[in-house]
């Protein structure tokens, strides 16, 4: 018998619009809006744009110059790679990496999913000395599947020790966990407005000042020529209000971290077929991956689906059709990988959502 109202905690996926979100692009639709052009509604629409750049610098702790508007987290992962040859990155990155740069050197992670670290510090010590300024290391900050929190000050010590740029990918970090850029020696950083209750098809890049980028779009020099194209103000709009909202997010996911703590005891307690992913680690609050022996994660996905709840399974390809997880591929989990589905919690999500897809689990 299904629940009357579907829960969605597939989050880390996407997070349902903030009402502050529809309110403020509502608030902005309609007039024509070009922020290039000088008149008044080009300059209303201006505003707009620079109130976003700065609620998001505001957020994250950047300068506010060094936001770059793109369509999404996965532009702008392609884009802090793009003027760079070389690329080490880990083998748990989302497909926005892995793609763009198909021959990275890829760092292998733990069984608990945490990039190795002394590999790193063996490639970037073997890497010639007329390879360096074109190589970037770009790490995740947060993993999209199993929360797992990467030792970024770290990793970009190692990076810097080689005098390589460094890149990391905080799409799923944004609004989980305390960002500040101005503590963390980063030359670019990934983020995406549908991950906080923004709208999806807007991110930005940010781009440390004095650090050359390679557009990927070319054209009329907007985003001070580092991104061509007219901006997308309704999404601009709607990121900037949701950065605005998300700072009380971060206690929330704190809070959000006891009731996944709960949910893994509770089903790990019912059923000893159930393996968990990534819990010796630090993680984001909000997420937890597992596996019940024995069952694939698309029949999981589709029976939880029916029981009213919405989780996902592994990473699931645009067509619909579910692949065994890369990520878990990497953490060694074997015919597991096929067999783990990802519940992650969002701004909207309460204790009694975990509770109530515990007890169903518990009863699969
Ligand atoms: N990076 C990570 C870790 C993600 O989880 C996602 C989205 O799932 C992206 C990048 C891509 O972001 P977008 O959907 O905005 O292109």
């Amino acid at each position: 018998m299904p629940i009357a109202e579907p829960i969605y905690l597939d989050n880390n996926a996407t997070t349902p619009l903030r009402a502050e979100t529809i309110a403020a692009i509502q608030q902005a639709m309609g007039p024509p809006a070009n922020p290039s052009s000088v008149h008044s509604f080009g300059r209303q629409a201006r505003l707009h744009v620079e109130d976003a750049r700065q609620a998001l610098s505001v957020l994250v702790g950047c300068q506010t110059q060094d936001v770059v508007f793109t369509s999404g987290g996965t532009e702008a992962n392609n884009l802090a790679l793009s003027g760079f040859s070389n690329v080490i990155t880990s083998a748990i990155e989302h497909d926005s990496i892995l793609k763009a740069a198909p021959q990275a050197s890829l760092l292998p992670v733990t069984g608990d999913g945490v990039v190795d670290l002394a590999v790193l510090k063996q490639i970037v010590t073997m890497l010639p000395a007329n390879q360096r300024e074109k190589t970037i290391v770009s790490v995740m900050a947060a993993n999209n599947e199993t929360g797992v929190i990467q030792p970024l000050a770290e990793i970009v010590e190692i990076a810097r020790d080689g005098g390589l740029a460094t890149h990391s990918d905080m799409v799923q970090m944004l609004g989980k966990a305390h960002i500040d850029l101005a503590t963390l020696d980063l030359d670019f950083v990934s983020f995406s407005a549908h991950k906080i209750g923004g709208p999806s098809g807007i991110g930005a890049l940010i781009v440390r000042s004095g650090m050359s980028l390679t557009s990927l779009l070319r054209g009329g020099g907007q985003e001070q020529g580092r991104r061509s194209g007219t901006e997308n103000l309704l999404g601009i709009t709607g990121f900037g209000a949701a950065a605005v909202a998300a700072f009380g997010d971060v206690a929330h996911h704190r809070q959000m971290a006891g009731w996944r703590d709960d949910f893994e005891v509770s089903i790990g307690a019912a059923r000893p077929d159930v393996v968990l992913f990534g819990t010796g680690m630090p993680r984001l609050g909000n997420t937890s991956c597992f596996a019940i022996a024995g069952k694939a994660s698309e029949t999981l996905v589709m029976a939880l689906d029916i029981a009213g709840f919405a989780v996902s399974a592994g990473s699931a390809c645009s067509s619909g059709k579910v692949t065994a997880s890369h990520v878990l591929t990497a953490m060694g989990a074997g015919e597991k990988a096929a067999q783990a589905i990802r519940v992650s919690g969002g701004w909207q999500t309460r204790k009694e959502d975990f509770d109530r897809l515990a007890q169903v689990v518990a009863g699969l």
